[in-house]
């Protein structure tokens, strides 16, 4: 079958992508595709036959790292003959550690060399795989997902060095993008159809171009009328200036959406952890955001059972998340990992209490999303449409991360609608009350 695909069509290969983890792996997985379209190869979802398959893995979590290699697994069984390339920081740590671990990757690349694989193909494999047209820092995009909000990175690299990250080690120091090189790629990608750009780096926040900060980068890229919409990815605390969030207080365009990481409201374990504040600056830093943006939507990560979290340590995190109006929150049990300060302490707490503390947590935030939403009953919020069912419901997001369904009208994919809530369902923002059923 393989050597049938390579007659066919040998410069036309066949590629597909599966990508873990978090917005900036996307963003990345998104320039990998341009250099592959650009250099002729097709492409096709991920799980289907294909010549080559590359994994765009996550180690940030022990799951992560799993999910990853499952995604390899699952695309050896379905491409048996294909070339798999796993990438991204699952491979930058089995570089590093120079370990195997059963993977049944052809190729393990690290971060440094995921921009260059079509030249890396076609130099291993010159009669198979076609060169690659050009391979630029800038490459071509082109619309390759079926969504109108595209993944830009603008900054790569941490050196926070929190106890359980392995991202300082698999990405190096913090380099940001110069201003003018990502206002051209959004120009590019906004002319393609793209509506909503989401900034996005390994840590946001320490954006800097000779001075000049993310409130600049922001204002630079709203400067492009073809964008509608931006959002930042996840951000740090420490590096949310008020700058930025006086500045969304009043755009137009900046989503009212902060997704900061807290990862535990305890101070002693944000102390162990390695993070660069206390519950107190935390807490201060989101009332200024509130106060200054009432219907922000607050997204946020927690890691449960880190190493040392008694039951006292979990309550307190547990009351913090009660206390503030999160509306999307990410919640993961603690997995060691390899080559991490937090991988020697002593004090691991037993797999059956973390996933009880899990449960815990999630409940919480499903409940504080569905409070989040029912907030929102009687007011005006904008959602923008991403598809219209079958019955002609329009679905989309509103600047806060919450899913809007739109009945009754005729909108279509792209529109941004403002539309008064009527109802919400589990988080979902509607703009009809459903008739109560006849008994
Ligand atoms: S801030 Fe901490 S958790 Fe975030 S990438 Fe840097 S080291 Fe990792």
């Amino acid at each position: 079958m393989r050597d049938c695909l390579y007659s066919v069509d040998i410069m036309n290969p066949i590629v597909s992508f599966k990508t873990i983890g978090c917005r900036l792996n996307q963003a990345e997985t998104a320039t990998i595709t341009a250099h592959f379209t650009g250099a002729g190869y097709r492409v096709v979802p991920h799980g289907e036959a294909t010549d080559v398959a590359v994994i765009h893995g996550c180690a940030i979590t022990g799951k992560a790292d799993r999910d990853s290699l499952r995604a390899l697994r699952q695309v050896r069984r379905a491409a048996p003959d294909a070339i798999i390339i796993l990438t991204g920081c699952p491979a930058e740590t089995r570089l590093k550690l120079q370990t195997e671990k059963g993977d049944d990757a052809d190729l393990v690349i690290g971060q440094a060399g995921k921009f260059a694989l079509p030249a890396l193909l076609h130099r291993l494999h010159p009669s198979r795989f076609p060169p690659p047209l050009q391979i630029t820092e800038n490459p071509p995009v082109l619309p390759v997902f079926e969504t109108l909000r595209a993944f830009v990175k603008v900054q790569d690299g941490c050196d926070f060095r929190c106890a359980y990250c392995v991202v300082p080690e698999t990405r190096g120091s913090p380099v940001s993008r110069p201003i003018p090189e990502i206002v051209e790629e959004v120009r590019r990608l906004a002319d393609s159809g793209f509506k909503e750009i989401v900034l996005t780096g390994a840590n946001l926040g320490c954006y800097e171009d000779n001075g000049r900060r993310l409130v600049d980068l922001v204002r630079a890229v709203e400067a492009i009328p073809a964008v509608a919409r931006i959002r930042l990815s996840s951000i740090e605390i420490t590096t949310t200036e008020n700058l930025i969030i006086d500045h969304m207080a009043t755009s137009g365009k900046l989503c009212h959406f902060l997704h900061i990481p807290l990862q535990s409201g305890d101070d002693g374990i944000l102390k162990t952890m390695g993070r660069r504040y206390d519950v107190a600056t935390f807490r201060q830093a989101i009332d200024y955001a509130l106060n200054k943006i009432p219907d922000l939507g607050l997204g946020t990560d927690i890691i449960v059972g880190f190493p040392g979290e008694s039951q006292p340590a979990f309550e307190n995190t547990v009351r913090l998340v009660r206390d503030l109006p999160f509306s999307n929150l990410h919640v993961f049990p603690y997995s060691r990992r390899a080559g991490t300060r937090a991988d020697g302490l002593a004090d691991q707490v037993p797999a059956a209490v973390k996933k009880e503390r899990v449960r815990i947590l999630r409940e919480l935030g499903t409940r504080q999303r569905a409070v989040f939403a029912a907030g929102f009953i009687g007011k005006t919020v904008e959602a923008l449409i991403e598809h219209v069912d079958k019955a002609g419901a329009a679905h989309g997001w509103t600047g806060q991360y919450l899913e809007a369904v739109i009945s009754g009208t005729s909108l279509r994919r792209g529109d941004r609608a403002p539309f008064t809530v009527a109802h919400t369902v589990e988080g979902q923002l509607h703009n009809f009350k459903p008739f109560p059923a006849r008994m």
